[in-house]
């Protein structure tokens, strides 16, 4: 089967993030043993009751002994967001001018047929080294599937290449992706009686103040592999207060934060809650409360690792770094030194048009072909 029919077969099922994974991981399943893999399921129920499965395809060990060591692990994630539904080439791959039209084409079925191409033509009884596949389920909303593999310890690996349209360069850091929801509680009163209230609003807007410090304070870490080479903070939404001549109970920000790998999500964090006790020496008549949503790591692999230096010489780049959140920082955790690289480019996924370059996709093959037999052979 070429590459470009079973990227075919893999976007014709619909795997968006909010249904059930389960039949694009049986067809992975199915396509692996064909391949001489051992597979192991590891299902759980998302927070909707939708039924979720990881899948990691195995060869040259087992699972027998507990979580196996695996030298080189290909990591792609089943699902996708979602689409226009009047995009008609959404579940369709359509070819036109040297590129392929479908939803997942680039983020990220691209990667994972190629994995699975680059597979065909290898050897598996001639691996001294064990290879996994592993296929995730709902990375697109918050690397769900992902962090579960992380959490269970399902398997240790050396090397990990995460599948992400990346047009092929290999990205061998990232920062992290932070989301906290802070509330401001004050105290209601008549606008023309300030002393009998206690503004949120206010509140917010010194609090916000002081979380501004808070980033310049940050940018003096610089890693000059980034761009810009700091963590970067947004307050993206603020929403408080009820009329214009009632001091404001309540104000509800966003407060999102992008961390450089050597600073991680707790900095920023700690930071904040000295920001909260200064605020409130302030103004004793306010409460705030901080509820943080997603806290996930970045990953840095060194620019001197093996797998590193191999995916420059087979691509020709210079590694570089990703501004997005990836299941790199869970391989990571895995043991991996992991890169991320795949066929496609991150700007026309998510969006109705995405494609992946046809030359790209066959190149893919060919890395991950090499990188299999370069550190599994
Ligand atoms: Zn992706």
């Amino acid at each position: 089967m070429t590459v470009q029919e079973t990227l075919a077969e893999l976007v014709a099922i619909d795997s968006v993030s909010s249904r059930s994974n389960v039949e694009i991981a049986n067809y992975l399943a199915h396509r692996s043993v064909g391949l001489g893999f051992q597979v192991k399921r590891f299902p759980y129920t998302d927070d909707k009751g939708v039924e979720k499965v990881n899948l990691i395809a195995l060869a040259g060990a087992d699972f027998a002994q507990g979580p196996p060591e695996v030298e080189l692990a290909l990591v792609g994630h089943t699902d996708t967001v979602p689409y226009d539904p009047n995009w008609n080439e959404a579940l369709t791959l359509t070819e036109r001018d040297g590129k392929l039209f479908s939803r997942g084409a680039c983020d990220t079925k691209a990667f994972i047929a190629a994995a699975l191409s680059a597979i065909e033509v290898v050897d598996l009884q001639k691996l001294t080294k064990p290879l996994a596949l592993v296929f995730t389920a709902d990375e697109e909303i918050g690397l769900i599937g992902a962090k579960r593999l992380a959490e269970v310890r399902a398997f240790h690996t050396r090397y990990a290449i995460v599948g992400e349209p990346t047009s092929l360069r290999p990205m061998r850091a990232g920062k992290g992706y932070c989301l906290a929801e802070i509330t401001v509680k004050g105290r209601e009163a008549h606008s023309a009686y300030p002393a009998l209230g206690s503004s949120a609003v206010v509140g917010a807007a010194r609090l916000i103040t002081r979380i501004e410090n808070i980033g310049n304070r940050l940018r003096s870490d610089e890693h000059t592999a980034f761009d810009p080479p700091f963590t970067t903070l947004n307050v993206g939404l603020i929403r408080g207060g009820t009329a214009k001549n009632v001091i404001a109970g309540e104000c509800k920000f966003t407060l999102e934060w992008r961390p450089i790998p050597a600073q991680g999500p707790e900095k920023l964090l700690e930071l904040l809650s000295f920001a909260i006790e200064e605020e409130k020496k302030s103004d004793s008549g306010l409460v705030f409360e901080v509820d943080s949503a997603r806290t996930d790591e970045g990953y840095e692999t060194s620019a001197n690792s093996r797998l590193v230096n191999l995916l420059e010489q087979l691509t020709g780049y210079k590694t570089g770094t990703v501004a997005f959140g990836t299941e790199a920082a869970q391989m990571t955790e895995l043991g991996a030194e992991a890169v991320v690289l795949g066929p496609g480019d991150i700007r026309v996924a998510h969006r109705t048009g995405e494609f992946v370059p046809v030359n790209q996709l066959e190149q893919c093959v060919e890395i991950l072909k090499d990188s299999i037999r370069a550190l599994c052979f």
